[in-house]
């Protein structure tokens, strides 16, 4: 059988096209893309002003996507929460969903697993299972929207997988998510986060696009990086500070890196004093972020005056720095735990 298009991947354009050749004036596309992407419309059925008779024609030549909620974690602490999705192939994911001052931020994952193996990082262990596309990527912010009744204002690709891994199926969700027919999120509010593939960061760079582009760099040389992250062993701190120079010379933006502080491992005034060298040349500004420690490592958090001296450190070389307040400690806040927790068959599945 042939395989149904994934209609809430298309842009509208392209869906004005695929009706067209089904003899289907250009109108209908916009009512449609306006109950997928505004209204946010769980089903044809709940696009009332099409005909009984054309839904059930889409039902055939389209699939729509959906998310089943499996479960949700709300923090004490902070209001967190995360939510666990399933995708109709049986694949699970997670989203976190933040209130701020500023607006409701999401992060959304990009895959079903991750295969870039970084020592910390819990979203890896089981390696890549498999893509998400475009519409499974959006739904994760529309089910979020629908669920708690708010609207998002700031989405950040930081959840399980590589974005730059899933490159096309990123870009098209970013020019969904974007588009002024749509929910309409401006690009400023969206920030992608890489653990550092350089040509498909050149690539980006090219789109001209005014998102942020956060490099997960968390070590100062080549040596120390290719301890945590094995990508470090195919493209050099060198390479990478090139390519961020070059992201900021072709957008304007300014980078973020991102350097998770793992005790007596990346952590000392040695390695402050380097970052500041990385830092001080470019446009950017380092989010510090205590290492969440996962159960299958034995990583350690600096502790909080190693943290403030490690701050103080770059703050003194003039560099722009915050500490990532950490949202939903107690809700399994690092990527991926809370999806591992599900596959690895733990209790929390009998409590559905
Ligand atoms: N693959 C992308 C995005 C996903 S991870 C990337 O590497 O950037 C989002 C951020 O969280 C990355 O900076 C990642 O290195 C970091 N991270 C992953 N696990 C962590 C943990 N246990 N503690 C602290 N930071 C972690």
């Amino acid at each position: 059988m042939e395989q149904k298009i994934d209609i809430k991947s298309l842009t509208l354009e392209e869906l004005k096209k695929k009706l067209n050749t089904k003899g289907e004036k250009a109108f209908r596309a916009k009512q449609m893309y306006e109950w997928m992407h505004v209204k946010l419309a769980e089903s044809f059925d709940d696009m009332t002003n099409l005909s009984k008779n054309f839904r059930e024609k889409c039902r055939q030549w389209y699939s729509y996507t959906t998310l089943r909620t499996v479960r949700v974690q709300e923090s004490a602490i902070d209001g967190t929460r995360k939510f666990l999705f399933a995708l109709e192939d049986g694949n699970v994911v997670e989203s976190v969903w933040m209130r701020y001052k500023h607006g409701n931020s999401v992060c959304i994952s990009s895959q079903v697993g991750c295969r870039m193996g970084c020592s910390f990082c819990a979203s890896t262990l089981d390696g890549l299972e498999r893509n998400l596309t475009p519409s499974e990527m959006l739904e994760q912010i529309y089910e979020i929207t629908r669920l708690t009744g708010e609207r998002v204002s700031n989405v950040v690709v930081m959840g399980t997988g590589e974005p730059m891994d899933n490159y096309e199926h990123l870009l098209r969700f970013i020019k969904l998510l974007t588009d002024e027919n749509g929910l309409h999120i401006s690009q400023r509010n969206l920030t992608v986060s890489t653990c550092g593939i350089v040509p498909r960061m050149r690539q980006l760079a090219e789109e001209h696009l005014q998102i942020t582009l956060a490099l997960s760099l968390h070590a100062t040389t080549d040596e120390k990086r290719k301890r945590l992250m094995p990508i470090a062993n195919r493209y050099s701190i060198r390479e990478l500070m090139e390519v961020c120079d070059y992201y900021f010379s072709q957008t304007g933006r300014r980078i973020t890196f991102e350097y998770s502080l793992v005790g007596g491992v990346n952590d000392t005034d040695e390695d402050a004093q380097e970052l500041a060298g990385l830092a001080r040349p470019l446009c950017c500004h380092i989010n510090l972020i205590p290492v969440n420690p996962i159960k299958e490592r034995n990583y350690v958090q600096s502790d909080a005056s190693r943290i403030k001296r490690f701050k103080n450190k770059l703050e003194k070389n003039g560099i722009n720095v915050t500490i990532r307040r950490e949202m939903g400690r107690d809700i399994d806040g690092a990527c991926g735990q809370l999806r591992r927790r599900f596959v690895e068959g733990d209790p929390l599945q009998e409590e559905e």
